[in-house]
């Protein structure tokens, strides 16, 4: 019994991206052994490279800010936006408290607070993927992985789904991330463009909308965001598609147009969506795993590492025997998901220069009730 009692408390995170690394940071710091398992090597191109300004104070917190600052992250000193009105409109981060956002090294983001939680005391297997999970009635875990080396079996008093959109491990628990739309990202990153600016750029389309930016590399990346089945299956039509609607833009296709005219699509989906049911006595999930947001927020990185705090809070208390630790955690759940709905019905309706589109109606019609809550756009 005493063994029991003094037995440091195990926590499986699977999935390494911001949200499960910085969760192993701050259970490392509520004095619980942690493990991370992550599919990759963190080698290849990681989604989501915008910043804002805000950020900082959640990268302090974490004991990240001063590895982020070296790290090359490319500053970002504004919006430019053909949102709302038809003219540019700009929005510098001069005034922000903060000071400027950033484009991010994504894949050398991630591998930093890898590299950071493992400082803490934290394992982080690479290349090791989730395979399967049972729950014992006792409360223990037994995770099954793939790693390099062959298969392997953990046993754990915890285990989080920090796997992202895909929320594999809740999925294995019964569980299913609900679409609230079929947003899709069709991305290029090409080459450097020549291009000095550094701000983010943003503009409306008739059945989506662009986004463009340099990235720390010099890469120009340009995204189009629509409605999934409004792209063309085969591949020869979806380039041409895609080089159309940007020739079309007013905007973007002039300043990117050049840099990514030759570059390979990639298709990524995008949508809002929520976890159901979000967890279990002995399981929860984090960051995208638990909801993901539309990429006009640029809230998923924040939320990654809010919500791996969180829930830290969560699981401590759960593992002590309370249980109003994952209540509180549901609870602030609710909360931001009804927040963002509000930013975003606010943020779509802003757009109503195309009335029969259905990409603007579908995402113009969700209730918006009460104050513009603080949700940074892009
Ligand atoms: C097109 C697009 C653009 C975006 N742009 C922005 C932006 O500009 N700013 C912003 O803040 N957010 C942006 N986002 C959202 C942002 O990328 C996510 O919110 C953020 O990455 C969430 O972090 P996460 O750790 O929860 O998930 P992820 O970053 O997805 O990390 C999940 C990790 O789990 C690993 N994994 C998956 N399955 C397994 C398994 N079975 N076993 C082991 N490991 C596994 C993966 O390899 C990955 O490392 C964008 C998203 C999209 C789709």
């Amino acid at each position: 019994m005493l063994a029991r009692q003094t037995r440091m408390r195990h926590v499986v995170v699977a999935g390494g991206g911001p949200a499960g690394t910085a969760l192993a940071i701050e259970l490392r710091r509520r004095r619980l052994d942690v493990t991370v398992l992550e599919r990759t090597d963190y080698g290849g191109f990681r989604i989501g490279e915008t910043l804002p300004p805000q950020a900082q104070s959640l990268l302090a917190q974490l004991g990240a800010w001063e590895a982020f600052q070296r790290d090359g992250h490319a500053p970002s000193p504004g919006i430019v936006s053909l949102w709302g009105e038809e003219a540019p409109y700009e929005n510098d981060f001069i005034f922000n408290p903060y000071g400027h956002g950033w484009h991010l090294d994504r894949a050398k983001f991630d591998a930093r607070l890898a590299e950071l939680a493992e400082l803490q005391g934290a394992r982080v297997c690479r290349q090791t993927v989730v395979r399967r999970l049972q729950l014992f009635p006792d409360g223990q875990v037994m995770v099954e992985a793939e790693t390099p080396q062959g298969p392997t079996v953990l046993a754990a008093d915890f285990v989080v789904d920090a796997t992202g959109r895909a929320a594999s491990v809740a999925q294995k628990l019964g569980s299913r991330p609900l679409a609230l739309d079929a947003l899709v990202a069709v991305i290029a990153a090409g080459r450097d463009g020549r291009l000095a600016d550094q701000r983010t750029f943003l503009e409306a389309a008739p059945h989506g909308w662009w986004y463009a930016a340099k990235l720390p590399s010099g890469q120009a990346i340009v995204a189009y965001f629509t409605d999934a089945p409004r792209l063309p299956r085969r591949r020869q039509d979806l380039q041409r598609a895609w080089s159309e609607e940007l020739a079309a833009t007013k905007l973007i296709g002039k300043m990117f147009g050049a840099a990514v005219g030759d570059a390979e699509l990639r298709t990524v989906a995008a949508p809002t969506a929520r976890l159901a049911p979000g967890d279990g006595p002995n399981w929860l999930a984090v960051g995208d795993a638990a909801m993901s947001f539309d990429p006009l927020s640029s809230a998923g990185i924040s939320f990654a590492l809010e919500s791996a705090e969180r829930a830290a809070d969560a699981i401590a208390q759960s593992l002590l025997g309370e249980a109003e630790g994952l209540a509180a955690y549901r609870a602030w759940l609710d909360e931001i998901f009804a927040r963002y709905l509000e930013a975003r019905t606010y943020y779509y309706r802003q757009v109503v220069r195309w009335p029969d589109s259905d990409f603007w109606a579908r995402r113009q019609a969700l209730p918006s009730a009460g104050p513009l809550p603080a949700l940074p756009t892009r």
